[in-house]
């Protein structure tokens, strides 16, 4: 191991660590600096880092965390070496620039405000086990945590399908006219930001911070505005329900817990964690039914029959051989009583219908332009 910077060899002080941002592992790295930050395992290049580009984030005493002004880009520096510390300090212009560590920072304070009801859960969580500390801690998870982990959760989404987001502008103002009728009959306040994504299996995922996405070849399936309404309004009803966050604090245990009250959750490693369990989470019937019992709830306030939702979920069961990360009917020998149940509160359509035809076709096209 050997650290190289400002074109000097130096015999290693210390490890530098390195997370790429998509995978949960660390590599053991050389950092050498020009115009950038070269970092190279065993001589072969793993990042190069333009240095008006990097950031300084949050950290443990007595270790420098660095990483990328594009908040998209989860991968981390980890350095404990003072003088490749400032080595960095010198050669990179921007680093104090808050963009790459705004939402970190803003995170850390909120944390501080939080702290009460997370004491509390972890005092339950001694008490009572994890499913009730998270039941707790689940609704105060402070929205720039979730923000932080959706957005990495939905970035490892889109790698693990080799989705890319539909982004015509008419269909998406349609997708959010859509979404925000129901979120407002659901009396969900949050923002949300629904998106399409281009996919060959039809599933719909809520992941924190508000994000709701519809696989397309789910809006593919979908014969009627009502049938996708119902499965959106379901992925709404995990959103209201803290399902998501509820889930990662189960999965992650109590090691996940504790950091995420008292240590730097927003370090790389954490976050690579908290986005793989969320999209390989299947939830507990208890909550696929509370998730439906929501979407029937909104139809039926919208004045629209829920059945269009059950029929779109049989289609798709009878039709297909469920892939296993296919959440939305993830408990498979449960699926039959959750369909009689949508099924039973068939009621005539009394509201208008959700989308226009116009819209409806629009919409539909969305990944197609
Ligand atoms: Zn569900």
């Amino acid at each position: 191991m050997s650290l190289d910077f400002d074109g000097a060899r130096m015999s290693a002080l210390t490890e530098v660590g390195f997370f790429d941002g998509r995978v949960n592992l660390r590599h053991n790295v050389v950092v050498r600096i020009a115009d950038c930050l070269n970092i190279l395992e065993d001589d072969v290049p793993l990042a190069r880092w333009p240095v008006g580009e990097v950031r300084l984030l949050p950290s443990a005493h007595g270790m420098a965390r660095y990483g990328l002004a594009d908040p998209n880009n989860l991968a981390r520096l980890e350095v404990t070496d003072e003088m490749l510390m400032a080595a960095i300090r010198r050669s990179c212009p921007n680093l104090g620039r808050g963009d790459g560590a705004v939402t970190s920072r803003r995170t850390t304070c909120r944390i501080i405000g939080w702290s009460l009801a997370a004491a509390a859960s972890v005092v339950g969580l001694v008490i009572f086990g994890l499913p009730l500390a998270a039941n707790l801690l689940a609704p105060h998870i402070p929205q720039a945590l979730q923000y932080d982990i959706g957005e990495a959760s939905a970035k490892q989404l889109k790698l693990v399908y080799h989705a890319k987001t539909c982004r015509d502008p008419q269909g998406q103002a349609v997708l959010d006219k859509l979404v925000a009728k129901l979120a407002t009959a659901g009396g969900l306040e949050q923002p949300l930001r629904p998106r399409i994504i281009e996919t060959s299996i039809a599933n719909a995922m809520a992941l924190p911070g508000g994000r709701v996405y519809v696989f397309s070849k789910l809006l593919d399936e979908a014969q009627t505005p009502d049938e996708l309404g119902g499965v959106i309004a379901h992925e709404l009803g995990h959103e209201a329900h803290h399902d998501s966050m509820r889930r990662l604090i189960e999965s992650g245990g109590t090691g996940l817990l504790l950091g995420m009250v008292f240590g730097d959750f927003t370090g790389s490693a954490g976050l690579v964690f908290a986005a793989n369990t969320l999209i390989n989470a299947s939830y507990s019937r208890q909550a696929e039914k509370r998730a439906d019992d929501y979407a029937i709830k909104v139809m039926t306030r919208l004045g629209r029959s829920p059945k269009p939702f059950g029929d779109l979920l049989q289609r798709l069961v009878r039709g297909h051989d469920i892939p296993q990360a296919m959440s939305l009917l993830a408990d498979h020998p449960t699926t039959r009583s959750r369909l009689a149940a949508i099924a039973a509160h068939d009621v005539p359509d009394t509201g208008p219908p959700l989308l226009s035809p116009p819209q409806w076709v629009v919409l539909r096209s969305i990944c197609k332009t």
